[in-house]
């Protein structure tokens, strides 16, 4: 196994029962291998890219929220153990209906992108936007990477759900009916968009939440823009910079730069290509062996990237300053252990559910985001 990542840290036991602290790596291997044995069909471990290389190992399916929901919801078994982030976790419930026992190994697994736009601030916001925009000119379109009582209001509002690879289509669908979009809550993956689809810096405008009056922008900027874009970002993409592409092209001639479009403009455009985490994954599966590339996004993936090409040059964008994602880092192997081991014994811990009502809306959301996009 590779070396442990410097950044990577079991630093939150707060709910982990004391005998589960100080596992080794060896002895809760053996554990876990000997309660999935135990508990056979009936239980599927879902690890997202992020992922650190151990609970990679151990899962029954990879890949990115939306495809592990998905995997989820086409899958039998009765527990469903997502190792990724609370708001997915709230997805496969959605998903599967709330039918099954769908369990985060931690609770401390919250994504703080997603905990930027709370319902609270965005009733207040949405009130105080459609005191000068018409709600029948305005949609809300929220990114995956948002709670379900989000999911729900974009439901109710007749908005739609995206991915980072269906955003350009769900925006298209919105200007196409002549809307206004509000886009939550990521502003570069909004700001990102509007900029491919040919929009420029004087079509939207800024909404912060912290802001104390009107989001810190006026209400003609925002009767005026195209697009307003929450004021959100993953402090992982966040942390890119157009000087680590530069410093990147110097160090290698032939250097293929792929960034995830969660990271500020000037990167994208800086880079040869931006994608979402499957097509990150694409675009290294399909580049001809001996190839350079230099990923900007969570470390974990770049890791196991590098792992899957030896044949191919895999760097990290930023070098060590690269992050690995805070939230994902609670998912550790001790963690899991316990969750298994309580199933074994017929204890369902850190189930995650969704009210009906937040996951019927949540669904239309989310179905509109289907019929729309891939
Ligand atoms: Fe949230 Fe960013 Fe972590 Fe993804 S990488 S879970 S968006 S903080």
């Amino acid at each position: 196994m590779a070396e442990t990542l410097n950044l990577f840290r079991y630093a939150h036991f707060a709910q982990l029962p004391e005998p589960y602290r100080g596992l080794e790596a060896n002895e809760r291997t053996e554990r876990i291998q000997r309660a999935l044995d135990r508990l056979g069909d009936s239980t599927l471990i879902l690890g997202h890219n992020y992922q650190h290389e151990e609970i990679y190992e151990v899962s029954d399916i990879t890949g990115d929220s939306f495809k592990l929901s998905k995997e989820a919801a086409a899958s039998d078994a009765e527990n469903i153990i997502f190792c990724g982030v609370t708001f997915m976790a709230e997805t496969a419930d959605i998903l599967t209906n709330g039918e099954r026992n769908v369990i985060i190994p931690s609770r401390e697994a919250a994504c703080p992108m997603a905990g930027m736009a709370e319902m609270v601030q965005v009733s207040q916001a949405w009130d105080e936007i459609t005191r000068v925009v018409d709600p029948d000119e305005i949609v809300p379109i929220t990114y995956m990477n948002s709670y379900a009582d989000l999911k729900a209001f974009t439901g109710r509002m007749d908005g739609a759900i995206c991915t980072s690879s269906s955003s350009h289509e769900i925006f298209e669908w919105a200007l196409e009916q002549d809307k206004k979009i509000l886009f939550l809550p990521d502003k570069h993956l909004g700001h990102n968009t509007a900029h491919d689809l040919g929009y420029h810096d004087d079509d939207w405008v800024l909404w912060n939440a912290w802001h104390p009056e009107f989001g810190g922008t006026t209400p003609e900027a925002v009767e005026d823009a195209r697009f307003i874009l929450w004021e959100g970002m993953c402090q992982v993409h966040d942390r890119f910079a157009p000087e680590h592409v530069d410093q990147m092209r110097e160090k290698h001639d032939d250097v293929d730069i792929v960034v995830h479009p969660e990271c500020p403009r000037d990167v994208v455009e800086a880079s040869d290509y931006a994608g979402s985490t499957s097509q990150i994954i694409d675009y290294v599966d399909d580049a001809p062996s001996g190839s350079t590339i230099a990923i900007g996004t969570e470390v974990h993936l770049i890791r196991h990237l590098q792992r899957e090409h030896e044949d191919k040059h895999i760097v990290q964008l930023c070098g060590e300053a690269c992050l690995d994602c805070n939230a994902m880092r609670q998912i550790d192997p001790n963690y899991l252990t316990w969750v298994l081991e309580e199933l074994v014994k017929g204890n369902v811990i850190n189930r995650v559910t969704v009210s009906k009502e937040d996951r019927d809306w949540s669904k239309v959301a989310l179905d509109r985001m289907l019929e729309i996009g891939s």
